[in-house]
């Protein structure tokens, strides 16, 4: 019998984790099997409890329990503990165990995969949810010479920028007269083809634009390229977290690159 893991979110159907996890497996070896389950909100400790007693090993969450994640678990790794927030739950414990690969797989995406150097560089953080306080402190401890965190309600951008030394917080007004290397939309505006009301000037020369969304173009791509931004969408932060956890749960990281590459020409 194979280990059993799963992704667990509401909505999830959409979720491309069953087939980046089988492809992980299949090239490392592995016996697992990976499944996605649709907890309804008020559901996700009793769909936890179920698949554990059930001899589940391992679950991803993702929107909107990365925080329930975090609050359900006994005990967490540092990042996740930093970021106040789950995607990988280890359950093969005496107690539930959290983590959190979301920072380190934007950093991967972007150092690796897109080649970009982030010491000393001016970031700006768009958005202050779950995706954000997963990668402030791993964007901070990457290198950025500043890091900005703007968000719709400023309040939680000053909430989230308190956790990390030296970060600043703001509502998205007031960033005009500011340019970025970097920056990163964690909001989820672009789901409903919105875009965050920002001010123009944001991008110093040479910058990236980086929206954590993945299979559209967002408005916000669109902007970043009229202003003359590189732009990149979020599939290859998803694929990293992804090889993260796989690494967290079996102990093998998994090759990314055709994972990438099939993901991208499909
Ligand atoms: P979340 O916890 O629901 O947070 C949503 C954030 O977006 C909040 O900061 C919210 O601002 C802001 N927002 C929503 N609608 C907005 C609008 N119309 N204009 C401006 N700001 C708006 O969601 P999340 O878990 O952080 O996820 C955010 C996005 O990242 C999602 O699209 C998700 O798919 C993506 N994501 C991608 C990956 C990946 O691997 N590529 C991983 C994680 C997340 P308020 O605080 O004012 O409500």
């Amino acid at each position: 019998m194979p280990d059993r893991y799963a992704v667990i979110g509401h909505p999830v159907a959409h979720s491309k984790s069953p087939w980046i996890h089988a492809q992980f497996a299949r090239a490392t070896g592995e016996d697992i099997a990976y499944d996605a389950i649709d907890a309804p909100p008020d559901a996700f400790v009793a769909e936890v409890e179920k698949f554990r007693a059930a001899g589940g090993k391992g679950l991803n969450v993702t929107l909107p329990f990365k925080e329930q994640a975090f609050r359900y678990c006994a005990g967490s790794t540092a990042r996740a503990a930093a970021a106040q927030a789950v995607n990988t739950l280890l359950l093969d414990r005496e107690q539930p165990f959290g983590d959190n690969t979301d920072g380190v797989g934007l950093v991967r995406d972007l150092t690796a995969n897109l080649a970009r150097n982030l010491v000393g560089v001016q970031v700006l953080l768009l958005g202050a949810g779950g995706a954000a306080q997963g990668v402030l402190a791993p964007l901070a401890a990457a290198g950025a010479a500043a890091i900005v965190v703007a968000n719709r309600t400023p309040a939680r951008a000053q909430a989230l920028a308190a956790r990390v030394p030296g970060v600043l917080a703001c509502g998205f007004d007031a960033l005009g007269g500011r340019a970025f290397d970097l920056v990163v939309n964690a909001t989820s505006a672009g789901l409903s083809g919105e875009l965050p009301r920002l001010p123009q000037g944001l991008f110093r020369a040479g910058a990236l634009a980086y929206d954590m969304l993945y299979g559209r173009d967002t408005e916000f791509l669109a902007m970043a390229r009229a202003a003359g931004a590189a732009t990149s969408d979020g599939l290859g932060m998803l694929v990293e977290q992804a090889a993260e956890s796989f690494l967290v749960w079996r102990g093998v990281r998994p090759d990314t690159r055709p994972v990438l590459a099939a993901l991208r020409a499909y």
